[in-house]
């Protein structure tokens, strides 16, 4: 029985959309601005490139400038590293995310490290980290504010809560518990070496797991109440079909938690919706105009 209440991401993510597009159509209007994301994909890893057909889908829906670069998988560092360049001096884009992971024989921290930190919407930047991690203003990786957004939504003020990270990568664990502390949060990260993570995540009245294990995080482990993020997604075969599931037992964890995501439909859908966010706000920096209310 599932006694938590149902955090629908795909629902706050839709009417994050409606927002943006609303505040699109203002940037127009009032400013002749019209925001413009660029997505780089080398290689045809199959996830990636349904991903980046999202991103490009959702990208028109709210009236943004869409710009596709599909390279090829042998392209060299350099020719990347030109296209970058290319989209740094172009006045239309004022987002470029260049889809992870890329091939092995290119330098993934250079090829970020070479976008324009004011253009670089997915935040992965050593400037943005660096700003996030000293409280300036500063570009966000998406799937951490969407986490963010989920549970201020559910809780409330978040304001000195007992907040667990489980997971320490730059794209999430690590920007996620920044997060967290700038909403006043006690913050713990958890990784793969913590002592009796059950005990840890006991404590938590806010539990974010971003680790890539399949139902790893169990309902017993629970402070009763506790709100659940489960970023994580994972493709196991059960009964016969492929399916996709978080980190978290989900039925399990639904009996202890006070709210939860499910997986999929939680943190998933918001990933997309705050780049976009991130896109508009990129666009009215550079251009020098108030982020409108999104
Ligand atoms: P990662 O592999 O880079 O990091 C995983 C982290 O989990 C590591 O820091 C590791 O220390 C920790 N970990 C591993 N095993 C552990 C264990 N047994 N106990 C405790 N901690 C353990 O992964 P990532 O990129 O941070 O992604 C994590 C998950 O989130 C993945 O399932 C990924 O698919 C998902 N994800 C979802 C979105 C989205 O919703 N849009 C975006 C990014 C990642």
């Amino acid at each position: 029985m599932c006694a938590a209440k149902v955090i629908d991401g795909k629902k706050f993510a839709e009417g994050l959309r409606g927002r943006i597009a609303t505040a699109i159509a203002g940037l127009k209007s009032d400013h002749d601005l019209e925001p413009g994301l660029a997505v780089v994909l080398v290689g045809e890893d199959p996830a990636s490139q349904v991903y980046v057909r999202n991103k490009a889908k959702q990208t028109v829906e709210v009236g943004m400038k869409s710009v596709e670069h599909k390279l090829d998988a042998s392209t060299s560092e350099a020719d990347l590293l030109a296209v970058v360049e290319q989209l740094n001096n172009d006045p239309t884009i004022h987002g470029i995310l260049v889809q992870l992971p890329l091939p092995d024989h290119i330098d993934e921290n250079k090829v970020i490290n070479s976008i324009n930190p004011d253009k670089d919407v997915d935040g992965f930047h050593v400037i943005n980290t660096g700003r996030l991690a000293t409280g300036q203003d500063s570009l966000v990786p998406c799937t951490p504010v969407g986490s963010v957004m989920l549970a201020k939504d559910a809780l409330g003020s978040l304001s000195g809560l007992e907040a667990v990270v489980i997971g320490r990568s730059n794209i999430v664990g690590k920007p996620v518990a920044q997060l967290l502390l700038q909403e006043n949060c006690t913050v713990t990260i958890a990784h793969s070496r913590t002592k009796d993570l059950p005990g840890v995540v006991g404590r938590a009245d806010l539990v974010i797991a971003a680790v890539g294990r399949a139902e790893m995080v169990k309902g017993d482990w629970l402070k009763p109440g506790a709100c659940v993020i489960d970023v994580g997604i994972n493709r196991i075969e059960r009964d016969g079909k492929n399916r996709i599931v978080g980190d978290c037992d989900y039925e399990d964890c639904a009996k202890t938690a006070g709210s939860i995501t499910p997986v999929p439909g939680g943190v998933g859908p918001m990933t997309i919706a705050c780049l976009l966010h991130n896109t508009v706000h990129a666009a009215c920096a550079i251009k020098g105009v108030p982020v409108p209310e999104m």
